[in-house]
Order: C-alpha cells, then sequence, then structure tokens
C-alpha cells in the first residue's frame, strides 16, 4: 500500500466528515489549550464536552461551513497525554489545521475503520467502533498510568477521542494517534505481526502491483527475517514490549500487531516525500475546487511564515479566540520528525538495526504496537468456537488474551535473533 493516500478536497466523497472533524479538534483543542495547566483529578476521565456548530457561530464556538455536533472527551486527560509524548501545543494545531490537510487510505483492514493523516503525515485520525471508543474509555485510566510509567512504551500513542454527528447522520467516533512512519524516509517493507500463522499470509505474487502492501508473520518467516537489535536494545525493546504485553492482558486486550516499517539505508529514498505530496496536492493538473487560488495551495511556506504563523496560533490559544475556521496553516511539515529523548526514536526517529558487536546495519526499524482497543469479547469468544471447529487452537488468531499476548511475545522474542545467533542457531538445529 502506498503511504500516501487520496486527497481530502471538497469533491471527496468524505470531505465534509473530514473537515467537520478538523474543525472539531480546532476548536475542542484550543479551547483546553488556553486554560492554565492543572492536576488531572479522576473526574477528567468521565467528561465529554459538547459543541454544536453552525454556519452563525457564537461567542464560544465560531461559525463552521456545515452544521455539526462534535464531542471531546476526556480533553484534560489527552492534553497531559500529548504533553507526556512531547507534543508541542501549537504545532499539534498546525498539524491538524487547514483545509486541505488530510488524505484518506480508505479503508486498509477488514474492520471498515478509515485512516487519514495529517498532511505533514505526523498524525493519523481512524474512525473506530462504538464498541471500542467505549472501550478506550474504559481504559483510558490504565492506559494513562502506562503512558507515565512507561515512557517509551511501544503501544499506539493516543492524542485524541471525539465523536461527529451531522443532523440525520451516524455517529462517528475516531481517534489521533501517531503515525509510526516518518514522512521523509521511504519505507520499503512493511510487516504487520500477530505471532499467528493462519491466515497471515500476503500473496507474494501480488507484491508486483503492490510493491508497499502491509505483509503478515509466514511473509516473516518465509524471508528468514530477525529483527537485529544488538544485545543492548534488544534488551531494552523486549523489557518494553513485555510491559506494554503485560498491560494488554491485564486490560483483556487481543487482536493487536507489532507494525514493523524497514527503511533499508543502501537503498535510500527513492521517491522524495516532498514531491509526492506535492503531486498530491496537484494531481495532474485537475482544477482545484478549492476558495484559495491554487498557488496558495501549492506553494511551501517559508520558515519566516511558519513562525508567524505558530506565533499568530499561540496567542490566539492564549486569548481564548477561537481559531478562526477556513484559515490554512501551513508548516514545512516534512521536518524535525526525530523526537528527542524516546528509545525506540533515537535514529532518525526509528531504531536502527545493530550487529552483535554492537556495529550500526544497513536498517532503519519503525516500529509500535497497533489496534490495541479489541476487547475479548462476546464477538472474539463466537469467533474462537467457530474457528476452533475447523483449526489448531493454538494457530488461529482469537484465543484469550492471556494466551494471545504470551504468543505474540514469545514470537517477536524468536525473532529478534542477530544474523550471528540465527545462524547458531540454524546449525544446532542441523546437528540435532
Ligand atoms: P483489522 O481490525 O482488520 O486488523 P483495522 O481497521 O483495525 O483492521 P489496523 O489493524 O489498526 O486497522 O491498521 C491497518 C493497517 O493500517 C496496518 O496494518 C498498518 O499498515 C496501517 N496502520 C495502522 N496504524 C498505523 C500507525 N499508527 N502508523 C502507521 N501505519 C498504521
Ligand atoms: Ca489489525
Ligand atoms: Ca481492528
Amino acid at each position: 500500500r502506498v503511504l500516501v493516500g487520496t486527497k481530502v478536497d471538497e469533491t471527496h466523497a468524505n470531505w465534509v466528515t473530514a473537515y467537520n472533524m478538523l474543525t472539531g479538534i480546532r476548536v475542542a483543542v484550543s479551547r483546553t489549550n488556553a486554560k492554565l495547566d492543572r492536576e488531572l483529578t479522576d473526574a477528567d476521565f468521565d467528561v465529554k464536552q459538547k459543541s454544536t456548530f453552525d454556519v452563525a457561530g457564537n461567542e464560544l464556538v465560531p461559525s463552521a461551513k456545515y452544521d455539526f455536533k462534535f464531542k471531546d472527551y476526556a480533553p484534560w486527560v489527552f492534553r497531559h497525554l500529548r504533553s507526556l509524548f512531547r507534543i508541542d501545543p501549537a504545532e499539534y494545531l498546525m498539524s491538524l489545521t487547514g483545509k486541505y490537510i488530510l488524505s484518506e487510505l480508505g479503508s486498509p483492514g477488514k474492520s471498515g475503520s478509515f485512516f487519514y493523516f495529517s498532511r505533514d503525515y505526523k498524525y493519523i485520525i481512524k474512525t473506530i467502533h462504538h464498541a471500542e471508543h467505549k472501550f478506550l474509555r474504559k481504559i483510558l485510566k490504565d492506559y494513562y498510568q502506562h503512558v507515565r510509567d512507561n515512557p517509551n512504551t511501544l503501544l499506539s500513542q493516543f492524542y485524541g477521542l471525539h465523536r461527529v454527528k451531522v443532523p440525520y447522520g451516524k455517529k462517528i467516533h475516531f481517534v489521533v494517534m501517531n503515525n509510526l512512519f516518518p514522512p521523509h524516509r521511504d519505507i520499503h517493507t512493511t510487516f504487520d505481526l500477530k505471532g499467528s500463522t493462519i491466515g497471515r499470509d500476503y500473496r507474494e505474487d501480488d507484491l508486483d502491483k503492490n510493491p508497499r502492501a502491509t505483509l503478515k508473520d509466514l511473509n516473516w518467516l518465509r524471508r528468514k527475517r530477525q529483527l537485529e537489535l544488538g544485545i543492548q536494545k534488544k534488551r531494552m525493546f523486549l523489557e518494553q514490549l513485555q510491559k506494554d504485553v503485560k498491560l494488554l492482558k491485564k486490560l483483556k486486550i487481543m487482536d493487536y500487531s507489532l507494525l514493523v516499517g524497514i527503511h533499508d539505508l543502501s537503498r535510500g529514498n527513492e521517491e522524495n516525500l516532498r514531491d509526492k505530496t506535492l503531486q498530491v496536492f496537484n494531481p495532474g493538473g485537475e482544477k482545484d475546487r478549492g476558495d484559495e487560488p491554487p498557488s496558495v495551495l501549492l506553494r511551501t511556506p517559508s520558515k519566516l511564515e511558519n513562525a508567524r504563523k505558530a506565533r499568530e496560533l499561540r496567542q490566539m490559544i492564549r486569548s481564548e479566540r477561537p481559531v478562526p475556521i477556513g484559515q490554512v496553516l501551513e508548516k514545512d511539515h516534512l521536518e524535525g520528525q526525530a523526537r528527542p529523548g524516546f528509545v525506540f526514536n533515537q535514529d532518525d526517529g526509528g531504531f536502527q538495526a545493530t550487529h552483535e558487536d554492537n556495529t550500526p546495519a544497513d536498517e532503519v526499524y519503525y516500529l509500535g504496537v497497533i489496534d490495541c482497543l479489541t476487547h475479548y469479547g462476546m464477538i472474539k469468544k463466537i469467533e474462537h468456537f467457530w474457528k476452533g471447529l475447523t483449526n489448531d487452537k493454538t494457530q488461529i488468531s482469537a484465543l484469550p488474551p492471556d494466551l494471545y499476548g504470551d504468543r505474540f511475545y514469545n514470537f517477536i522474542e524468536g525473532n529478534t535473533m542477530s544474523t550471528e545467533e540465527a545462524h547458531r542457531e540454524a546449525q544446532r538445529r542441523d546437528a540435532e
């Protein structure tokens, strides 16, 4: 699958939804950010803040293009989470601001969720099922405490939980989270690993058509891949993964995966993403139907302009003045992805492969645990029952959370061998 999706403009089927999501986020987040910081209370975890948008607007809510309702869940908790993840408040708003900011990935999974990238590719908006939404609210305190105690957690980083609804429309729940993959580096190979083998195969023949497809466990095994991390990095990685899996087991979560994006340093960047972004903004010279003249959209803002806009935005946030809708704020978005301080983002935003002797290898891994809002509830129990009739019980992907977590962890642990280790292991097996 190609990293860059379809630009969401006014001609796009989901334009109104996307517009409403971003408008709601901008107004709600700047409202919370405008207040003086304070400690969280237990009540903060249950807060729902509702705003009603319409064309007229009022002193609390600026006018919007469409009528819709927006709910912001636990705004203070997410403000604190963003701060724990070291997201600059003004930058966050800038990334999620402007009218032409999203590109849609459609629905890559079976679940029917939609994925949208912020225009700088730093953030992903994922629409989630109502059950996932309720579940995230239920576990929010555990999640928050885990993030506070584990700054380097590999779990998805949630920055916001919201809902939009247009008159007579369905309620759409969504989360804002980190894009694990960097905007400035090509990801040459992607794996989504669960530690299960049944149905976990991407047809390699189809790779010609779709060179960026997400591969699965069997592809990984067939290619005899390993996460090569050297002794020290391997220990840090497995220790953190074990803590994260412990929490997932405790919360009875399953069906998550380790997403691994591999940047091959020897191949470098074939296609520069900066060019791709411009392509997205000007697909085949197609006429732009936005309010702004196309030149504005295609122009990359200068550093100075960005600094000025960021300053304006900060001032607006401080003065509690709602940020006007439709204002196009851009940032020099393909820089500064490296996230200093976080262990698994220390090398160019990722984690560089390392040989047993601690010398760097030719790959950078971008990794994290994704899709971690599936509670082992009724649906999974039914699935387990039906699949259990036909397949080997330990290999199917829906099994109780403890077993799921153990199988997941053991698979990853068993696949973090250095070339030397893997070689010795193979020799040992041959000798048997
Ligand atoms: P299903 O439940 O059928 O697995 P889903 O709709 O819940 O699907 P996910 O498993 O969360 O979707 O994600 C599907 C794909 O989207 C992943 O395999 C990965 O390629 C991409 N993806 C998801 N989350 C991220 C992320 N945080 N960063 C980068 N890519 C992601
Ligand atoms: Ca998944
Ligand atoms: Ca899912």
